[in-house]
């Protein structure tokens, strides 16, 4: 199968900022066992603006700007990736809104991710913070998974969040909200009816792009997976297709 799977800041970011290096190692063996298993996988992480900042400290921080503190923790991100996945190489690719919407820039991108598939090393894409100017921004890593899954004719576009899946309401301000198990289709209607679309205190998102992520996978006939990146059972659900703890935007087959 052939998957993308988008790793959230909330996700790889402990609370206090720093990287979670125990939760990303999880997901790395969780990732190598999908790997052989014999998934092709493409990982989109964020997280790069979080660990500049954590780097940096919070007082210098706040005097700089989104692109030097993504500039700063980017290499950052990536020595951390290169640590959990070792002796497994890794590499990094950085875009902009070119390589998802240029057929030439396009093209490199998806060569560049077959030349790496094919020799077993794990494309890491991340959107080009530290360079990409304002209406060259894709703006958030759901919408960049969506589409990188679309040009890769991925079967599957995995979220992964601090949060199980798609709930009612915002389940930090909402104590009864429940999770929604499956969405045949993602309405305008979902985008009013899903809560305030507020972030958690670490994502950058929200459950907006998530949603706006899953219907662009659902136009190419993708279906997309918001689970849980907490949760270490995750990696066996997908492999066994068991959706049951997680929300499933199912695929729609005739945009195929
Ligand atoms: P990430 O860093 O993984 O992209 P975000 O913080 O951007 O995560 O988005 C996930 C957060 O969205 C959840 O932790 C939750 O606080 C918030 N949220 C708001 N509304 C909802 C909803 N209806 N269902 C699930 N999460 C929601």
């Amino acid at each position: 199968m052939r998957r993308v799977i988008k790793i959230g800041t909330s996700t790889i970011l402990t609370k206090q900022g720093a990287i979670n290096k125990e939760l990303l190692k999880t997901m790395s063996t969780g990732v190598l066992k999908l790997v052989h298993h014999g998934d092709t996988v493409v990982l989109i992480t964020s997280g790069a603006v979080g660990c500049g900042r954590y780097l940096l400290g919070t007082h210098h921080a706040n005097n700089l700007s989104r692109s030097a503190l993504a500039a700063v923790g980017q290499p950052y991100l990536m020595h951390a990736y290169q640590e959990v996945f070792h002796p497994v190489p890794v590499a990094q690719l950085l875009v902009d809104q070119s390589h998802v919407a240029r057929p030439t820039e396009a093209m490199a991108l998806e060569t560049a991710i077959h030349h790496l598939w094919k020799a077993g090393i794990i494309p890491l894409i991340n959107e080009n913070d530290a360079l990409s100017s304002a209406g060259h921004r894709i703006g958030d890593n759901d919408t960049l998974g969506a589409l990188v899954a679309g040009m890769m004719s991925a079967d599957q576009l995995v979220i992964l969040s601090d949060i199980d899946g798609l709930y009612t309401d915002n389940p930090s301000t909402n104590p009864s909200a429940t999770r929604v198990q499956r969405i045949a289709r993602v309405s305008h209607e979902h985008f009013h009816q899903f809560g305030d679309g507020q972030p958690g205190p670490f994502g950058s998102g929200g459950i907006v792009s998530k949603l706006k992520a899953a219907e662009i996978a659902q136009g190419f006939g993708i279906e997309t997976i918001l689970a849980s990146g907490h949760d270490p059972a995750v990696w066996d659900w997908l492999i066994e297709g068991c959706y049951d703890h997680v929300t499933r935007f199912e695929a729609q087959k005739e945009a195929r």
